[in-house]
């Protein structure tokens, strides 16, 4: 019988994960087949009631639905249970397991970006949806001092502040207010800039003006274009990285989840490469800019692990 694995997201048409998964199966000759489902919130419940079927290897789970499944899931991993999102589904029986694979995937793009400097010791992080919650976990576990997180919804923020407070105990984490006077004065002190917002998938949008980014930052970009901000820091001097690699590693972490096995990471990285051929697209697969804005993949990066 041909497995299946969903992602299951709204939207999801177009999505990269299809290529860049189907590759990995084909690959490995493994009988499986990766679907995109476009289920509303409200379609969300009875999308995880049909994954517990027997012919799942799991599923992804995508925006807007990382925090949204936490109820509906039978088992987290610890790692999954301490960020509060959950962006992988396995099943034990007829249980539902939630991973996060994208702690894995942004480590290996944070190393990156972080190259042979030192590690810093305070980011400034931008959003707090799902993608952000894996951010913040992540930088907390990288031994992070201070890390200021801002949001189009302040409450949000908050709430993830308070999410992660035992884990940040010992550090100084903080949700401000969204003004890009206060986001300056932030900048000034940190060395690291996550945009874990949606802002920037149109390529003539940037969450920050450009005046305000400091020449000695480093900004990584968890969507997976040249976006505005990108090109904008890059102007100002500053050490830029796009969200691919995190694409890249935390598909690779689940592909290892699902079927036991190592991911091969250059079919993975070659297939998403040839689906942006066609256009740059978001990690949730939106058109956002010009076939020639592609930015290289380094698949040589080692993998990260699945939690
Ligand atoms: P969520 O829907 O959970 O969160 C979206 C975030 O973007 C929220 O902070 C939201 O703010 C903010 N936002 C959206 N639109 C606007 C706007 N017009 N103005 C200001 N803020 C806005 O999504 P995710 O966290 O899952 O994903 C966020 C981004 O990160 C997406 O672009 C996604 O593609 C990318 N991503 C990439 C990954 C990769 O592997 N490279 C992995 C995970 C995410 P508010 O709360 O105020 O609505």
């Amino acid at each position: 019988m041909t497995k299946r694995v969903v992602l299951i997201g709204h939207p999801v048409a177009h999505s990269l994960s299809g290529a860049m998964q189907q590759a990995a199966f084909d690959a490995l000759g493994i009988d499986a087949r990766y679907e995109l489902w476009d289920r509303p919130p409200l379609a969300l419940a009875e999308a995880i009631t049909e994954v517990r079927g027997d012919d799942f290897l799991g599923a992804n789970v995508t925006i807007p639905h990382k925090e949204r499944v936490v109820p509906l899931i039978d088992r987290l991993t610890e790692e999954a249970h301490a960020i509060g999102a959950v962006n992988t589904l396995t099943r034990e029986g007829r249980r539902i397991v939630g991973h996060n694979t994208d702690v894995p995937g942004f480590k290996v793009a944070l190393d990156h970006l972080v190259g042979r400097q030192k590690m810093p010791r305070a980011a400034v992080v931008l959003g707090a949806g799902g993608g952000a919650r894996a951010v913040v976990y992540g930088l907390i576990r990288e031994s992070f001092q201070r890390i200021v997180v801002f949001n189009r919804h302040l409450h949000r923020a908050e709430g993830m502040v308070r999410h992660f407070g035992r884990q940040a105990a010992h550090m100084e984490l903080r949700a401000m207010p969204w003004h890009d006077s206060i986001i300056e004065a932030e900048l000034a002190k940190a060395k690291l800039l996550v945009n874990a917002t949606s802002i920037g998938l149109d390529p003539a949008e940037s969450p920050l003006p450009a005046e305000v980014i400091p020449p000695d930052l480093l900004v990584l970009d968890l969507i997976y274009n040249r976006t505005r901000l990108l090109r904008d820091a890059a102007a100002a001097g500053a050490t830029v990285a796009d969200g691919e690699l995190m694409l890249l590693h935390q598909g690779a972490a689940a592909f290892s989840l699902w079927t036991g096995q190592p991911a091969p990471l250059d079919v993975m990285a070659s297939a998403l490469a040839a689906a942006r051929a066609g256009g740059v697209r978001s990690a949730e697969g939106e058109l956002t800019g010009a076939p020639g804005d592609a930015v290289e993949l380094d698949a040589a990066t080692p993998a990260g692990t699945a939690d």
